[in-house]
């Protein structure tokens, strides 16, 4: 395949927008965009570039006194009859437009096009963010070189239509058991019904109060919800066993021990499993290059609700921000578009902020 990202493609991140989406990358299939990405950045001699995987690295080295993580996901959902890109007006459709190719563009076209930044810049272009955590590039990399992470500041390009969205919410799943003893339907008082028990849990979801707490100016919003049910054993027995899935978004002002001791406490009296839990991210914005971005920007930031690497660089210590062009709900969406004005404003601002020697 000839690479599409030409040289003028890379010269526009709109243009370049467009030539990724038309690259098929779901996620565990991200060889051929890492390849092209890839066989890109080796060719500019500003940047040493690194490979793991299918999640392609770069870095200056020009010796500034802090660095700063461009970094964007190569992955997407899965097609949903919105592949490849289609333009109509100021949009463009198609899957990954939004989350997050356009803020992949914007990293791509700085790292070819910057040649002297003002801090120095480690770009990631990473697989697998949109599944399970042991496949996500970043994982891998922190796990096989962890050093390529270090930094003073780390940008993740996901979808935030245009405003800074600082820090991130913790998520935590957990199985709730319900249970009964089997009986015959036809006479039910033998027995006791779980998924009638089920009704209380369901209950206490329903009329549950979510939190919503400010931190640094960044309002977060917690939510608690049941998002799976499964029980019964067949059309003729009062069921012995129902489970239901919870999903807890939780503000970063809780560490992942004080959120499942909340749910436990709102669950209180049920058998309760954690399945999978992610931490939150601190807003961060006190680091001097996240203020300097903050300024370059030019308008307040707001807390990020949903999940991001950016709890990953948190974790190690590295301030982090989200910033993108694309609409953050329409992320995985089948009517999923860029707006063209928001991909061009955004590029004009990270410039801005990395050019300014
Ligand atoms: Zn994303």
């Amino acid at each position: 395949m000839e690479n599409p990202l030409t040289p003028e493609v890379l010269a526009d991140p709109v243009a370049l927008t467009r030539a990724l989406v038309d690259i098929e990358s779901v996620s565990l299939n991200e060889k051929a965009i890492a390849d092209c990405v890839e066989e890109v950045l080796r060719a500019v001699p500003h940047l040493s570039t690194y490979r793991h995987g299918n999640t392609v690295m770069a870095r200056t080295d020009l010796g500034r006194g802090s660095r700063v993580v461009l970094a964007g996901h190569l992955d997407t959902v899965p097609l949903n009859n919105n592949f490849p890109s289609t333009m109509r007006g100021d949009l463009m459709y198609g899957c990954g437009t939004s989350d997050m190719k356009s803020g992949v563009a914007f990293a791509l076209h700085l790292a070819v096009t910057l040649a002297e930044p003002r801090h120095d810049v480690t770009y990631f272009f990473y697989e697998a963010e949109e599944i399970e955590s042991r496949y996500n590039g970043l994982t891998l990399v922190s796990a096989a070189h962890p050093e390529w992470l270090q930094a003073d500041f780390a940008l993740l390009l996901e979808p935030t239509h245009g405003v800074v969205e600082a820090g991130c919410q913790g998520t935590m799943r957990a199985t709730v058991v319900t249970t009964g003893v089997r009986a015959h339907s036809a006479r039910s008082w033998h027995g006791v019904n779980a998924v009638h028990a089920a009704g209380d849990v369901l209950r206490r979801l329903a009329e549950y109060q979510a939190r919503r707490v400010t931190i640094d100016g960044c309002e977060y919003r917690e939510g608690m919800n049941a998002v799976r049910i499964h029980g019964g054993v067949a059309g003729n027995v009062v069921p012995d066993r129902c489970e239901i899935e919870v999903n807890y978004r939780f503000a970063p002002d809780r560490t992942p021990a004080e959120a499942e001791a909340h749910l436990r406490e709102v669950l209180a009296g049920y058998e309760l499993a954690v399945t999978d839990c992610a931490p939150g991210a601190l807003p961060g914005l006190d680091a001097a290059p996240a203020r300097e971005f903050l300024a370059t920007v030019g308008a307040a930031p707001i807390g990020k609700l949903g999940w991001t690497d950016v709890a990953r660089f948190a974790a190690l210590g590295i301030p982090a921000l989200n910033f993108g062009p694309g609409d953050p709900n329409l992320a995985h969406h089948p009517d999923e578009h860029v707006e063209i004005g928001k991909i061009r404003e955004g590029a004009a601002i990270l410039h801005r902020w990395l050019a300014n020697v």
